[in-house]
């Protein structure tokens, strides 16, 4: 048996024409253009390729993108001061500062700077806490793709057994919590636990976010479960010549691919998600602030 593919790049772009087409509608019936601001502090390259990217995609969706960027060196007051003007700033729905920031700023003081109803990463101390007791959160953006994804599969997740490998603030604790909310008997697994192929085994659905290449192979996929492989690392590739590199996630896709009854390859899973889920919170923020109904099928 081979698996079927979740093309998360099909798939973001379905997101992403769902979310132009709530935009077009409150522009036109409202007068509301939502606005995303994006922070970078410093020159970090692939941080920046991100923030040229979500401007792009911001853009295109209809919305405005206010991009700011600020030296390495910026003292953490003044980015602190930056915040606190987007978060008055009426035009400014959502509020991004990209991560990681310079040692010398202090990343949780700036992230739960942020006002809450803007903090479209979803990572301010209040939103993980309504996430954490089923309320009304910013959810963070890659594990809400991973959601849409799954749901898009599934239809209803109640009752399977969901294992996620990783706990980060940022991907596994979230996605769990999202998993639990949607009635999964939810299992999360980190570098201490035991037996994690044994666990791995029990897992309908089974979401990869460690950050390790290709560490879950085939053998630890049950049958039929539906993996989802957040993981994103470069190897060296000597086949496509001296130096060059290659992407590969989590898990083992070439084994994987014949057990599991659906995966997300990488890159072209996950990866292309996240940017999606961010334009859908920054319109759902929007909407949340104006009192407007919540964009369908955009939230969790
Ligand atoms: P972190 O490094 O913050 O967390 C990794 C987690 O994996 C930790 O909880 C760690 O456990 C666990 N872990 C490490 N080694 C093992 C092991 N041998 N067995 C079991 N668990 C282990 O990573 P992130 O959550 O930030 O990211 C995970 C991956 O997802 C990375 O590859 C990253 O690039 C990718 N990513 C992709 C995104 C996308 O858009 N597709 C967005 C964000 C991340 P412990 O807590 O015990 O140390």
């Amino acid at each position: 048996m081979s698996a079927k593919i979740i093309d998360g790049k099909a798939f973001a772009a379905t997101v992403r024409e769902k979310v132009a087409g709530h935009v077009s509608r409150l522009k036109e019936v409202h007068g509301i253009t939502p606005g995303l601001a994006v922070v970078l502090v410093g020159e970090d390259p692939a941080s920046e390729v991100y923030v040229r990217n979500k401007g792009k995609q911001t853009l295109e969706a209809g919305m405005n993108s206010y991009e700011h960027k600020l030296p390495e060196d910026t003292p953490e007051a003044d980015l602190l001061a930056l915040v606190e003007t987007l978060n008055d700033d009426p035009a400014v729905h959502g509020i991004l500062v990209q991560l990681p920031l310079p040692k010398h700023i202090d990343e949780e003081k700036v992230i739960n700077a942020i006002a809450p109803a803007k903090d479209v990463d979803g990572f301010h101390i209040l939103n993980v806490g309504l996430l954490g007791t089923g309320q009304k959160a910013m959810v963070p953006c890659t594990p809400l793709g991973c959601l849409m994804m799954l749901r898009d599969h599934h239809g209803s997740l109640s009752g399977l057994n969901a294992v996620v490998v990783g706990r980060s603030n940022i991907v596994g604790k979230p996605m769990a919590q999202l998993l639990l909310r949607d009635s999964c008997t939810v299992t999360i697994a980190h570098s201490r636990t035991k037996d994690l192929a044994e666990v791995c085994r029990r897992a309908d659905i089974l979401v990869a976010a460690v950050g390790r290449p290709e560490m879950i192979p085939g053998d630890w996929v049950k049958p039929g479960a539906t993996v989802i492989d957040v993981g994103i690392n470069r190897i060296p590739a000597p086949e496509k010549g001296e130096g060059k590199t290659r992407l590969v996630g989590d898990v083992e896709f070439e084994s994987a691919k014949d057990v599991a009854g659906a995966i997300t390859p990488v890159p072209g899973g996950v990866g292309p998600m996240t940017i999606a889920c961010l334009l859908a919170n920054t319109v759902t923020a929007c909407c949340r602030e104006n009192n407007l109904p919540e964009p369908e099928g955009l939230t969790a």
